[in-house]
Order: structure tokens, then sequence, then C-alpha cells
């Protein structure tokens, strides 16, 4: 289990960093925003992923592209449900 940290909420998507994550929008609607620890590629979570109370996502996390394949279950630090 690897755990996400919380960017601060000031600052654009763009500053995200290795290992944060933030809410923001992909393609109109409001969405979890991982940065991946591996690649440091920002990129939304899907939409069947969920997020338990405690901020663990389940099924894991996986960047899928040959480049990257990081594959871990992570928690989002400081996450509200
Ligand atoms: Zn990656």
């Amino acid at each position: 289990m690897v755990t996400i940290q919380h960017h601060p909420p000031r600052g654009r998507w763009s500053y995200l960093r290795r290992g944060q994550w933030r809410s923001g929008l992909a393609n109109g609607k409001h969405t979890t925003l991982i940065c991946c620890p591996c690649c440091g590629y920002v990129g939304a979570l899907r939409e069947t992923h969920e997020i338990a109370a405690d901020g663990t996502v389940s099924p894991a996390y996986w960047h899928d592209v040959t480049s990257c394949g990081y594959y871990e279950f992570i928690r989002l630090e400081d996450w509200a449900p």
C-alpha cells in the first residue's frame, strides 16, 4: 500500500509532484487526479475506481502504458468522502 500525499489546495494541476493527488476536472467532470509515483504522469482515476472513507482506492492503481506499468494499491492522504 502506497500513500498518495494530498497536494496543497492552491496551485495548478501542473504543479502536482510524483505521488500526490488532488481534486480536479477531466473532460468537464469532477474527478481525482493522481500524479504517478513512478513516472510523474498526471492522470484521472477511472470511473471504475472506488475510494473508501479512509482514502483507500480499489481496485489497485494501474498506470497502463508500456513506458510505465506502475501497479500498486494506493491510499489518498486526507481524503474526505
Ligand atoms: Zn506511471
